[in-house]
């Protein structure tokens, strides 16, 4: 059984008091995460004052992004070993918006996996294609081989405890989420394309997320896919009750 995992982004969304503020709100209302993962994937200067808010709480941070290497010369980036000293457990790579807006490389995003997990995290890696990749019926192959790519040279082990979000960059944001049915054949794909790589057993245990326009009304009908282990949601997990009631959907 594989445990479900509900992640709000926030993108760049959020001041350090509205963070607390919602921290405030949420803390003692999430299922125990025994049950569900709750993550909180915060911009990367609200992640200490959440830590301390949520601290003994159920709720999990992720970071949005982060550099692949520990530390140096690399003026405005976020380390990697400085997140895990924090005790941050998750980090999204690949979103599609650091991918078009910020040039992202499947290279880039596999060291960046590699850096996580060599600082003890886990990272929450997204691939979506685009409206024109789709309406060309190409999805199937372009997720293969973006999986493919970021990816390599990841241990068995690593994949099967990662989380894996198959986003369709034309469903984020849009209001557009994609038909249930489309998103469990997809993340399917994403199954059959680990299980190509590495093996049916770890293709059972990595978690794969939908993203895209999931809100507290239509998230039981993806988690009531297969293929289907968690969500990763942008606008409505910026409310605390939004948020709960996402939650409160699954357990
Ligand atoms: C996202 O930012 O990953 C996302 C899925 O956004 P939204 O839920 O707003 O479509």
């Amino acid at each position: 059984m594989r445990k479900p995992i509900i992640a709000g982004n926030w993108k760049m969304n959020k001041t350090v008091a509205e963070a607390k503020e919602f921290a405030l709100a949420v803390k003692d209302n999430v299922p125990s995460k025994d049950v569900v993962d709750s993550v909180i994937g915060a911009p990367a200067l609200d992640l200490a004052p959440l830590n301390c808010k949520l601290k003994d709480s159920d709720v999990q941070l992720a970071a949005q992004n982060c550099y692949w290497e520990n530390a140096g010369a690399f003026t405005g980036e976020t380390s990697p070993a400085a997140l895990a000293a924090l005790g941050v457990p998750y980090v999204i790579i690949g979103h599609s918006e650091r991918r078009e807006y910020f040039h992202e490389t499947d290279e880039e995003i596999n060291k960046k996996a590699k850096a996580i997990f060599a600082n003890g995290m886990t990272p929450i890696l997204c691939c979506g294609e685009s409206l024109e990749t789709y309406e060309a019926g190409k999805t199937a192959e372009w997720i293969e081989g973006q999986i493919t790519a970021d990816l390599a040279d990841l241990s068995a082990e690593q994949v099967s405890s990662m989380v894996i979000a198959y986003e369709p960059i034309w469903a984020i944001g849009t209001g557009k989420s994609a038909d249930a049915n489309i998103a469990d054949e997809i993340c399917g794909v994403v199954r059959q394309t680990v299980a190509k790589l590495y093996g049916s057993e770890v293709a059972d245990k990595v978690r794969i997320q939908y993203g895209g326009s999931v809100k507290p009304e239509n998230i039981a009908e993806y988690m009531a896919k297969e293929n289907v282990d968690g969500a990763l949601v942008g606008g409505a997990s910026l409310q605390a009750d939004s948020f709960l009631a996402l939650l409160d959907a699954v357990k």
